[in-house]
């Protein structure tokens, strides 16, 4: 068998990568280890920088009919359990954004989404239930674990799109180094209230709960525990899981009490890495095969949709042009490292925010949050770099005004391009069409 690209690993990443590539009509193949729908939890929020590429996939009425729109994200710190919340509140409308909110949806909807439009293209091929075994300079081996039969494809490009453990990063020959946190989360989907449509974020010193509500007045949840925890918890009655979520948010009661086992509740362990190298010759890889992201700022799975985007693009454009020197693939990183790099220092800083049970950091987070919801710079900057819809990074100065040195600044967002303000433009994005440097 005969392919242009071949994508090992058929989640959001690679979908997003075939799809882009089958609508400019290059010959691709998606292997996807998996036979359908997998029942593990993973992200469900996309922001607003993914729905702009979603968009331009053709696929956004579809997301937006199985979405919930989040515009904004309520923080409450709770002193103790009996005192009067305290909330901040920011917001995606801030943004200058034809998409000024970000959108909830079930993972394995978003993926479906993806597939059945990319089934559209004839130059798109899907082999489910098979397994990328080895890769050989041009030529890749694949396991059909359903007629139990092995058979090679021949490509011109192949990208690893596998996630966390990947055969293309192994065969490149990278390592990443892993960093795990001090906590771990729990994390279930549950009816919630029909009023409850922000995304809430419910907090003590030492408890935390995060609500992001979904399509059908579901809401997905998740509760930060201790690492290790998990097993001494699972042995107690449900009633305490119940518990734990009721004295954060009232507002659950009837609700959260639908969950009936321990097993319909996910373990998630955070952890990040960042591989130094996306490509090697002929290969690339995208997603969580190059970077694993802490999930508290909801970033992973919009990482793989704009690691999808750039590089398509730039496959795209090789092929229009018919310069498929390996070596253009070089501006996929220089897109994309920085980018995810600020975004990876930002989740883990909210990461530490929360990790540490001590009541000065709980006192200084909520100081620091009331303030960058009135400073509009910080405010705008939280919003933005979140987004991905552009890069204007945090200076000492307003760190310094989020912990209550400085004052807060009031006056209107003024942007000129020096400062990185403003939303990336199509040449940032893909600056290779700027400069006709493609080879
Ligand atoms: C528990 C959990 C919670 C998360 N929460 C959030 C969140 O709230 N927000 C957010 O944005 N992100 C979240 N993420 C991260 C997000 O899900 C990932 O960043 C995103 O799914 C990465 O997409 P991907 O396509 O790179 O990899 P994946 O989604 O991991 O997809 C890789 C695919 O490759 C397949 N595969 C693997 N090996 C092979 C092989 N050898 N051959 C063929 N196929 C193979 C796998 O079956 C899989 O379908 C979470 C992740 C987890 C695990």
């Amino acid at each position: 068998m005969r392919t242009s690209i071949f994508i090992s690993g058929g989640g959001i990443g690679g979908l997003t990568l075939g799809l882009k590539a089958a609508r400019c009509g290059i010959d691709v193949t998606v292997a996807e280890r998996l036979p359908g729908p997998s029942p593990i939890y993973k992200g469900e929020l996309l922001q607003p920088k993914s729905l702009e590429i979603l968009d331009s996939l053709g696929v956004i009425e579809s997301i937006f009919k199985h979405g919930h729109k989040i515009s904004d994200l309520e923080m409450t710190e709770l002193k103790n359990l009996k005192a009067v919340p305290e909330h901040s509140l920011m917001s995606y409308s801030i943004l200058p954004s034809r998409y000024p909110f970000s959108l909830m949806i079930h993972h394995e909807t978003l993926k479906e989404i993806l597939l059945d439009k990319a089934k559209e293209y004839p130059s798109f091929h899907y082999h489910p239930h098979t397994i990328c075994k080895e890769i050989k300079d041009h030529t890749v081996t694949l396991e059909d674990r359903k007629e139990k039969q092995s058979y090679e494809v021949e490509c011109d490009f192949i990208v690893g799109a596998e996630g966390r453990s990947s055969v293309t990063r192994n065969y490149m020959d990278i390592s990443v180094k892993e960093k795990n946190y001090n906590h771990h989360f729990l994390t279930v989907t549950f009816p919630r209230p029909e009023s409850m449509v922000k995304g809430k974020i419910i907090s003590t010193y030492q408890s935390f709960l995060g609500l992001f509500p979904l399509p059908d007045n579901e809401v997905r949840s998740v509760y930060l525990i201790p690492a290790g925890e998990y097993k001494s918890l699972r042995k107690k009655p449900i009633s305490e899981f119940h518990n734990l979520y009721k004295k954060l948010c009232p507002e659950l009661e009837g609700y959260v009490d639908q969950i009936k086992e321990w097993k319909q509740i996910q373990l998630m362990v955070p952890l990040k890495y960042h591989s130094d190298t996306y490509v090697k010759d002929h290969l690339a890889i995208i997603g969580d095969a190059a970077h694993t992201v802490h999930p508290m700022a909801g970033e992973g799975m919009n990482m793989a949709i704009q690691d999808g985007d750039v590089l398509g693009e730039l496959l795209c454009d090789m092929h229009k042009e018919g310069k498929l020197d390996p070596v253009n693939l070089e501006w996929y990183p220089k897109v994309r490292k920085k980018r995810v790099s600020h975004q990876m220092h930002l989740s883990h800083l909210s990461a530490l925010a929360y990790s540490y049970p001590y009541r000065p950091i709980g006192w200084l987070r909520k100081n620091s949050l009331q303030r960058m919801e009135r400073d509009t710079v910080s405010h705008y900057k939280q919003m933005l770099n979140i987004s991905g819809l552009g890069l204007w990074r945090e200076t000492l100065y307003d760190r310094m005004i989020q912990g209550g040195v400085l004052p807060i600044r009031t006056d209107k967002i003024s942007c000129d391009k020096e400062q990185g303000c403003t939303i990336f433009t199509q040449n940032q994005d893909y600056p290779w069409k700027e400069t006709e440097a493609l080879r």
